[in-house]
C-alpha cells in the first residue's frame, strides 16, 4: 500500500465548489452594477443566517477579529475598563481588548475542556470589570450557562467569542447566541471557511445590529453622515454569494467531522492511562473545529506522526499572557498553571470533512501505535485539580 501524506491543511477545501466560484466571480464581475460589498448578496446571507439561526441581526464583516472590535465599540468598552479573557487561545481575545483602549485581564482555563474557567474568570472580576469574553475552543463550548449566570450578577456585559463554534448547539441554543453578542469567522480553516477573510456578528438584539451595521462602515448610516467614529470592516459580495451557496453543505460537513471526532475519542480513550487524553466524549456543546489531544511527549508524537505522514498542528504553543505582545497585561507575579500546561501538550490533528474513513482509521492508528511504543510511567494528562 503506498502511503500518502495526509496533510493537517488541505489544499483541497473548495475543490467540490470550484465551479460555483468562478461561475459567482463571472456574474457578479459583469453585472452592470458593479457592486463589490454589501450588496444584495450580502444581505441575502445575512438574512439566511439570521432566520436559520433565530437571531435578532446578523452583521456581516472583515473577520472574526474585527466583529470582536466592532462588538466591544458597539458596547462602549474603552479606556479604564476591563474585559475578562481566557489566558488560553488566540491574539485576537486579547488583542480586541487592546485595541478599543481598555485591558485584557488573563483568567485560567478548565485543565480538560480547555476553555475559560468560570471560577477563575470569577475570581478576576474588579470594579473596572465591563465585560466577560468567554471563547469557545477548538472543539468544546465555554460554560455559557455559568458566564451568563456570572455576567448577570456582577452586571457586566456577556461577549461570546463563538469564531469557531458556527453550528454548534449546548441546551438548545446555538452558539452566538448566548452572549449579547457572538462572533463568527470564514476564514479558510473555519468550520465554514470560505477562500478569504470575513466574519460575522450574530445577536438577539436588533438594536445593537443596528448599531453595529453603522459602526462597520465608518460610522454612517446615510452616506457621509457619521453619526459615531466607526471603522471599515464590510462584506465583500463575491464571497456572501459563495457562502450563500455552500450553506446547503455545512451541516454535512459538521456531521461529519462530528464523525471523525467521535472515532478518535473512542480508539484513544484506553490511552489516558498512558499520557494522551483526548477530548471527553458528547455532542452538547461541541463543534469539532479542532481536534486537539493532550500528549505528555506532544513534540516526540508531532515527529511521529510526520515521519508516518501525517500532518498535525500546535494551538497554541504558549498561552496569551506569557506573549510578548501581552506581558504588559499579565501581573508579573501571576501564573496560569492550566494553560501552561495545555500549551505544552495540545496537539491537533486533522479533522477536515473529507477525510477517508480510511485515513481517520490510519491516523488514529498511528497516535495508539506511538503510546504503545512508548511505555512510560503512568503519566496523567490533566493535573488533579
Ligand atoms: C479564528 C478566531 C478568531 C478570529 O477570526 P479571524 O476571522 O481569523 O479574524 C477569533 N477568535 C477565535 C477563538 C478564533 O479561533
Amino acid at each position: 500500500m503506498t502511503r500518502s501524506e495526509i496533510p493537517f491543511f488541505p489544499p483541497d477545501l473548495f475543490e467540490h465548489d470550484r465551479k460555483v466560484m468562478l461561475d459567482v466571480i463571472q456574474d457578479i464581475g459583469r453585472d452592470p452594477r458593479q457592486k463589490f460589498i454589501l450588496g444584495e448578496h450580502t444581505r441575502d446571507f445575512e438574512e439566511m443566517l439570521r432566520d436559520d439561526l433565530g437571531a435578532g441581526d446578523v452583521v456581516a464583516c472583515g473577520s472574526g477579529t474585527a466583529a470582536l472590535g466592532l462588538v466591544l465599540r458597539a458596547m462602549d468598552i474603552g479606556p479604564g475598563d476591563e474585559v475578562v479573557v481566557p489566558a488560553f487561545g488566540c491574539a485576537p481575545l486579547a488583542a480586541s481588548v487592546v485595541e478599543v483602549g481598555a485591558t485584557p485581564v488573563f483568567a485560567d482555563i478548565d485543565p480538560r475542556t480547555l476553555v475559560l474557567d468560570p471560577a477563575s474568570a470569577r475570581r478576576h472580576i474588579t470594579h473596572r470589570t465591563k465585560a466577560l469574553m468567554p471563547a469557545h475552543m477548538f472543539s468544546i463550548m465555554a460554560d455559557m450557562p455559568r458566564f451568563t449566570e456570572l455576567a448577570a450578577s456582577h452586571d457586566l456585559r456577556l461577549i461570546e467569542d463563538s469564531a469557531v463554534a458556527q453550528g454548534a448547539v449546548l441546551n438548545g441554543t446555538p452558539a452566538g447566541l448566548w452572549g449579547e453578542a457572538g462572533v463568527y469567522s470564514f476564514v479558510q480553516v473555519k468550520s465554514f471557511g470560505m477562500p478569504g477573510e470575513g466574519g460575522a456578528v450574530v445577536t438577539r438584539d436588533p438594536a445593537l445590529g443596528r448599531r453595529l451595521r453603522m459602526l462597520r462602515n465608518h460610522g454612517q448610516q446615510e452616506r457621509f453622515v457619521h453619526q459615531a467614529v466607526g471603522t471599515n470592516s464590510r462584506f465583500d459580495e463575491i464571497q456572501a454569494a459563495f457562502q450563500r451557496y455552500r450553506y446547503a453543505g455545512f451541516p454535512g460537513r459538521l456531521e461529519r467531522r462530528a464523525e471523525i471526532a467521535e472515532h478518535y475519542t473512542e480508539r484513544f480513550a484506553p490511552l489516558a492511562e498512558h499520557g494522551l487524553v483526548a477530548p471527553p466524549p458528547g455532542r452538547n456543546g461541541r463543534c469539532h473545529y479542532v481536534y486537539n489531544v493532550l500528549a505528555e511527549e506532544r513534540d516526540v508524537l508531532r515527529e511521529y506522526l510526520a515521519e508516518h505522514g501525517i500532518g498535525s498542528h500546535v494551538y497554541y504553543p504558549l498561552a496569551l499572557p506569557y506573549q510578548a505582545a501581552f506581558l504588559p497585561y499579565a501581573p508579573a507575579d501571576e501564573r496560569w498553571p492550566n494553560a501552561e500546561h495545555a500549551s505544552a501538550r495540545v496537539l491537533a490533528l486533522p479533522i477536515y470533512p473529507h477525510l477517508t474513513d480510511a485515513e481517520v482509521a490510519r491516523i488514529a492508528d498511528a497516535v495508539r501505535e506511538f503510546v504503545r511504543h512508548r511505555p512510560r510511567a503512568a503519566a496523567p494528562g490533566v493535573p488533579a485539580s
